[in-house]
């Protein structure tokens, strides 16, 4: 009890009192998140608003060993930021600010809790010629917690994970030092992690487990004045992957995503592959169309796939960033619980995926979202087994955590690696995982975390 209260004076007088709780009811808000992993409540939550303050709190932690779990918008839905250990939560959402937009070099630099909405409508004011790889998650979702997952966006087709745009990072190690990554650590420019030596993949992919980045510097794309969409739909899955390898060669669509659901029954059976299109003129959409157009020709005549006829409204929706019908499917089951294990497979498993959706849905009676999407020139695929369930309904709950574990077995199974995957599945890929590459993320865990007080039960490779 008294070293409770120390620690609590202790991050009183790092951030105010304002700024820190230990009050139950705000441990029960950050003791979960929207998916199914078991709750566990933290013993303090703190919202630093600056790298110095992240600092003092890491030296504290580390000095206490308390573990620490650094939290985005906690939409990630896998219980990444559920504190498994209790410990200090880091909501670092106070830090919101955006740092620094070049223009002429395409990047930006922002806080750590600069949410996707913010920066959106931030250079739609400031800089409208430009934007991000925008997720489909609600926008209350951070952009670092979404690169910290490898997340997908809407330019992730042409320039991959958006994790990939990275150009900088300010990282707090967990012993306290701040570091930077990146040209900006030798220049005042963060345009690039090149040339040298990739130092970002200690922290992309890591959950937390590695340090908290307090500052990212992130590419920034060409914004085309005109957005359109297509709808091509087949009903064979098999034809899915050809479809994907000739619309990809055209190097014409901005955004591939392929949805499928059973609800309403008119979707029933046929899988949407939706294809945006960006142009700055009417005459540029017309010909990128035309060049998809021809394409899928071949499966056009054979009359197994066609396009879809879109009234106006179908199209605005489609056209959306982020789509909102996302968020309202999230929340179709009473309840209000959403998971999806969207493991990221090659595309030419997207039959078996599929066939496995269907088995694991009838098999455990509940419904499905499929919402994928290709990532790079068909380099590999989101394949997101989406689940929504009735928190309130425990029978349902378990129902959709056996299909969950059954989704996770599978995805491994077709060769593919699950997408921001729960403590489970994480145990289950390194299982998997080649032994070497196992001792080594344990090496690095260790070098950097001496005291096992980052985001622990996550990544946990002994
Ligand atoms: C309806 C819906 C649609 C979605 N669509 C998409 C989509 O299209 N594409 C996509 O990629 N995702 C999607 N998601 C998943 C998820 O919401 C997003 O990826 C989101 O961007 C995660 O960001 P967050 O701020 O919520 O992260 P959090 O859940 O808060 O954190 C994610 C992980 O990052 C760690 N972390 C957070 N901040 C830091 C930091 N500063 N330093 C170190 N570690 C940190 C956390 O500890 C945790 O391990 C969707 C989710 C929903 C609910």
């Amino acid at each position: 009890m008294i070293e409770m209260n120390t620690i609590y004076k202790s991050l009183v007088e790092i951030v105010d009192e304002e700024y820190v709780s230990n009050r139950k009811e705000d441990l029960y808000i950050y003791s979960q998140d929207p998916g199914m992993m078991e709750p566990h409540e933290p013993e303090y939550v703190v919202m630093p608003r600056t790298t110095e303050e992240v600092e003092k709190i890491a030296k504290l932690a580390n000095d206490k060993k308390i573990p620490i779990v650094p939290v985005g918008g906690s939409l990630s839905l896998s219980g990444l930021v559920i504190p498994h250990h209790g410990g200090i939560v880091v909501d670092l959402k106070r830090m919101d600010q955006v740092l620094e937009v070049n223009e002429k070099s395409r990047y930006v630099i922002i806080e750590a809790g600069v949410t996707t909405g913010k920066l959106k409508a931030y250079l739609e004011k400031n800089h409208p010629d430009l934007r991000f790889s925008i997720p489909d998650a609600p926008p209350s979702a951070t952009v670092v917690g979404n690169i910290v997952i490898h997340g997908q966006g809407r330019l992730t087709q042409q320039y991959g994970f958006n994790s990939d745009m990275v150009t900088g990072l300010e990282v707090v190690l967990p012993t306290g030092e701040v570091c930077k990554i990146g040209s900006g650590s030798v220049s005042p420019y963060w345009f690039s992690l090149a040339p040298l030596p990739d130092l970002a993949g200690l922290f992309l992919g890591w959950f937390g487990t590695t340090g908290i980045i307090t500052k990212l510097g992130l590419k920034l794309y060409p914004k085309k004045k005109i957005r359109d969409i297509e709808v091509f739909v087949v009903e064979d899955p098999n034809l899915v992957p050809d479809v994907i390898n000739r619309v990809t060669h055209t190097e014409m669509a901005e955004d591939i995503f392929i949805g499928a659901q059973p609800y309403p029954p008119v979707f029933k059976d046929i899988i949407m592959i939706g294809m945006l299109l960006t142009g700055d003129s009417e005459d540029e959409i017309e010909f990128k169309r035309k060049m998809i157009w021809d394409a899928l020709r071949i499966h056009i005549d054979s009359k197994e796939g066609g396009f879809m006829m879109m009234t106006p409204s179908i199209k605005q929706d489609l056209l959306e960033m982020p789509t909102s019908s996302t968020t309202r499917f999230a929340d179709v089951m009473k309840g209000g619980g959403f998971e999806y294990c969207g493991p990221i497979i090659p595309v030419e498993k997207f039959p078996e995926a599929f066939q496995k959706l269907l088995e694991i849905t009838t098999k455990y009676g509940i419904t499905y979202g499929n919402a994928c999407r290709i990532i790079g020139r068909s380099h590999c695929m989101m394949f997101s087994f989406g689940y929504p369930f009735n928190r309130a309904d425990p029978e349902n709950v378990e129902r959709t955590k056996s299909a969950l574990h059954d989704t996770n077995v599978a995805s491994l199974d077709i060769g593919g690696v699950p997408w921001k995957p729960e403590v489970p599945a994480q145990k289950m890929i390194m299982e998997k995982m080649d032994k070497n590459t196992l001792e080594l993320m344990n090496r690095i865990k260790k070098v950097l975390d001496p005291n096992g007080i980052m985001n622990p039960g996550n990544w946990e490779v002994e």
